[in-house]
């Protein structure tokens, strides 16, 4: 049998270096947690990174991935697709959108997003109309494209040149955006909440604000959901509590309950300027990945699991502002039903380091804030547990 550290060795020699891998040799998953190939137990609050929203192998998904399996994988787009037509019915009846165009992972549902931006405005107005203002410390992906949305220059470092058409603001700050604006101008790409730039919150009203002034000026809206989406912050869309709707919204992460699938959600106008021939993907929305999602769906759109997302949130977030009363190193904690940053006066790797020693995993985005993200079916019990951990290091430091 090979042992951990024989994987570990193996990996590191023929895996492509892409990720500073921490020495967890992933064996299984159950619930909240995350079982290594010792047999040890680590409480997952980083859930595949928003993804696991359910818990790992939550029985339905693996019923529905099971059956599916046996019955057909995989069939090409020339085809209608069951499980893709439920999937694209459930989203559009559960959201402001008419049309779903289906993909494999984030990256791609934005670059959707954004071919789609492009087509439709430089079709309806001139071709000259085609730029699209992002937002500082957004994430967006890792294709050309998505990197080049993406307003982080350690993202885009030796990549160049990068996609040309898009302007970079402020992220909360309505008054950058109009000043922003051009005739080229046809798309404003937004996160609801910034995701991997450290958990931030915009002011309240400024995507109701960011909204009229789309509508004023005949701009795209797309949000990106993609970390936010799928019940994360309390509702299943973030938008929903914000008294506004996007023209396009793009999923990935939890859609699938584990398997890769993403997701662009566009209202019908917009939507039809993608026509047969202008976009595609072999395995967008192919029968195991619809099949995984229509059931991961029904999950974690049932009002208990949004009502227990909320309620331990808030909980989460109080037993965390208890422990930054004790630990001075700890200096904001903010976030939305189960997406939780955490704001520390030094780096954050050390942290994150010992709490994997521990038997707690969480990561660390923008350097020095840890981000939380359980599945949405974490216990109090669980968040206690962590809470502990926490306790304990922050003591040590
Ligand atoms: C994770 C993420 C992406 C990229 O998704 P991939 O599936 O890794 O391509 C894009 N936008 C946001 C907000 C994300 O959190």
């Amino acid at each position: 049998m090979t042992s951990t550290q024989q994987w570990i060795e193996q990996g590191l020699t023929t895996v492509a270096g892409t990720y500073g891998r921490y020495p967890l040799v992933a064996a299984r998953g159950e619930g909240c947690w995350l079982i290594d190939s010792d047999g040890k137990r680590y409480l997952d609050f980083l859930a595949g990174v928003a993804v696991n929203n359910l818990g790992h192998c939550h029985p339905s998904v693996v019923a529905a991935v099971r059956d599916q399996a046996g019955t057909l994988i995989h069939c090409s787009n020339f085809y209608h697709i069951p499980a893709q037509i439920e999937l694209s019915r459930l989203l559009c009846e559960n959201s402001f959108g008419d049309r779903v165009f289906f993909c494999n992972s984030g990256a791609e549902a934005n670059e959707a997003a954004i071919k789609l931006a492009r087509k439709w405005s430089t079709e309806t107005f001139t071709p000259q109309r085609y730029e699209i203002i992002s937002t500082k410390a957004s994430f967006h992906g890792r294709t050309l494209a998505t990197v080049s949305a993406t307003g982080q220059e350690k993202i885009q470092a030796g990549f160049a040149p990068l996609l040309p058409g898009f302007k970079h603001v402020a992220y909360g700050d309505i008054e950058a955006l109009q000043q922003a604006i051009s005739p080229a101008t046809c798309a404003i790409i937004l996160e609801p909440i910034q995701g991997e730039g450290g958990i931030h919150i915009p002011p309240p009203g400024y995507l109701k604000a960011v909204r009229e002034f789309c509508t004023e000026h005949q701009l795209l809206l797309i949000l990106d959901e993609i970390q936010t989406g799928l019940g994360r912050t309390g509702t299943l869309f973030a938008y929903q509590q914000e008294a506004m709707e996007p023209d396009i919204m793009t999923l990935a992460k939890a859609l699938g309950g584990g398997v890769p699938i993403g997701a662009m959600v566009a209202r019908a106008p917009y939507a039809d300027a993608l026509g047969p021939g202008s976009h595609g993907s072999t395995f967008g929305g192919n029968p195991l990945a619809t099949a995984a999602a229509v059931a991961a769906f029904t999950e974690l759109n049932k009002p208990e699991v949004l009502q227990h997302c909320i309620d331990t949130g808030s909980f989460f977030v109080t037993q965390l502002e208890q422990l930054k009363k004790r630990h001075p190193l700890i200096r904001t904690i903010r976030g939305r039903g189960l997406m939780i940053g955490m704001e520390l006066g030094s780096e954050g790797a050390p942290i994150v380091n010992r709490a994997l020693e521990l038997g707690l995993l969480i990561n660390c985005t923008a350097g020095n804030v840890l981000r939380f993200v359980p599945p949405l079916i974490v216990s109090r019990d669980e968040i206690n547990q962590t809470i502990e951990i926490l306790d304990k290091i922050f003591a040590e430091q």
